[in-house]
């Protein structure tokens, strides 16, 4: 396990760089530039899994990826979420709050668009193993999702 999990966050989600996950049947919410750089530079980039709550929201199971930010010629960090869920409607603006859990893989290249997105599949169904597994599934009920109303504070 990594040292630094598991580790919570919440922030704003913000309009990504338009890569067209959404297209690709995998949107993701991105965290502003801000929430970005109060990670800890000892997460490495790769892809994670966890789990989220958009506002006052359920808690579902996700997969995260850290990167290199392609709009900030690859100098800045990105941190997108892909909840596992479907949503009625877009939710930018609101308050986004995740637990990291673990691990998957590190960052790759695909060759085409096809094996990403078979990648992606896999990242999606290994979280959601991992994710029933008791040390990770204990962190669904942790009381960070359970803010009293009107009290959400950046990176807890
Ligand atoms: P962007 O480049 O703006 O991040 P995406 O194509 O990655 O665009 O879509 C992300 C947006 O889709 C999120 O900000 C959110 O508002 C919405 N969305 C809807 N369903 C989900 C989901 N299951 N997981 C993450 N984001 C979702
Ligand atoms: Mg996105």
């Amino acid at each position: 396990a990594m040292r630094n999990l598991p580790y919570f966050c919440r922030g704003e989600v913000v309009k990504g760089f338009g890569r067209g996950s959404k297209e690709l049947g995998i949107p993701t919410a991105n965290f502003s530039e801000q929430v970005v750089e109060s990670f800890p530079s000892d997460i490495p980039t790769g892809i994670y899994y966890g789990w989220a709550c958009v506002g006052n929201g359920d808690v579902h199971k996700m997969v995260l990826s850290i990167g290199w930010n392609p709009f900030y010629k690859n100098i800045k960090k990105s941190v997108e979420t892909h909840i596992i869920h479907t949503f009625k409607e877009d939710f930018y603006g609101e308050i986004l709050s995740i637990v990291i859990t673990g691990y998957i893989r590190p960052e790759k290249n695909f060759d085409s668009l096809d094996a990403l997105i078979s990648a992606i599949q896999e990242d999606i169904e290994e979280a959601k193993r991992q994710l029933d597994l008791p040390e990770h599934l204990k962190l669904k009920e942790d009381n960070f999702f359970h803010l009293p109303e009107g009290k959400i504070v950046n990176n807890h």
